[in-house]
């Protein structure tokens, strides 16, 4: 039974030089029912992503072999796993240099166990939701009758006239119109959206959710794209 319950668990990949580090993250990790790599450097930490597939890397920026920036870098050309860089206090260059390579976010040590596990799981709900591209897009562009969201530019328009929407009332827009039908609950969106921030209220998605409508005409009783579920969040529908 064991072995049936292993296959469905996810596997997290853990590269971290550090052995009083390293320990009681992969005992954090564990805890949590994901399945836990380990590797002490760079070279082999490339080595396992590649051959274990995991769903979520957690990367020490300073390693032996080769640093996590240029693993970062390397992870990202071939797969779109989601990276969580660790950084010393100081490093801010490398931080942003991470994120440039892309890596999906970082912490600083010390960092508590319950905030990276907190992120590891917001991380792995957002790729999760993160639209693919069989999902109602050409190209990186979601269409919808006369709606038109281009994913990659970052431009909506709606009959030909361009839209101008605010960052995250884009990113929004184009999570629910790139799962036409699908219903997301407003923790869901927060996750996604707002990175699963704990200070964040959930009134913060109907406000942006308002502020779309407005900006797609569709207030005051018009015909609606986004439709609210009651007690339970939103949902587009073309
Ligand atoms: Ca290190």
């Amino acid at each position: 039974m064991i072995s049936d319950a292993k296959q469905e668990r996810k596997t997290v990949l853990i590269v971290e030089d550090e052995d009083n580090l390293l320990a009681p993250l992969t005992y954090s990790v564990e805890r949590e029912g994901f399945r836990v790599v380990t590797a002490t450097d760079g070279g082999e930490g490339l080595e396992l992503a590649r051959e274990e597939s995991p769903s979520l890397v957690i990367l020490d920026i300073m390693l032996p072999t080769m640093d996590g920036i240029q693993v970062c870098r390397i992870l990202r050309s071939e797969s779109d796993v989601p990276i969580l860089m660790l950084t010393a206090k100081g490093e801010e260059l490398d931080k942003v240099l991470g994120l440039e390579m892309g890596a999906d976010d970082y912490m600083t040590k010390p960092f508590s166990m319950r905030e990276l596990i907190a992120r590891v799981k917001a991380m792995l709900r957002r790729a999760e939701l993160s639209p693919s591209p069989t999902d109602g897009r050409d190209d990186g562009v979601i269409t919808s009758n006369d709606l038109r969201i281009d994913v990659e530019a970052r431009k909506v328009s709606l009959g030909g006239d361009s839209i101008k929407l605010k960052p995250k009332e884009f990113d929004l827009l184009a999570l629910l119109a790139g799962h036409p039908g699908k219903a997301f609950t407003r923790d869901d969106i927060l996750d996604s959206i707002w990175g699963g921030k704990d200070n964040i209220d959930r009134r913060t998605v109907d406000v942006h959710v308002r502020w779309i409508r407005q900006k797609l005409g569709e207030a005051d009783g018009a015909p609606r794209r986004i439709i609210t579920i009651r007690g339970h969040g939103y949902r587009f529908e073309g």
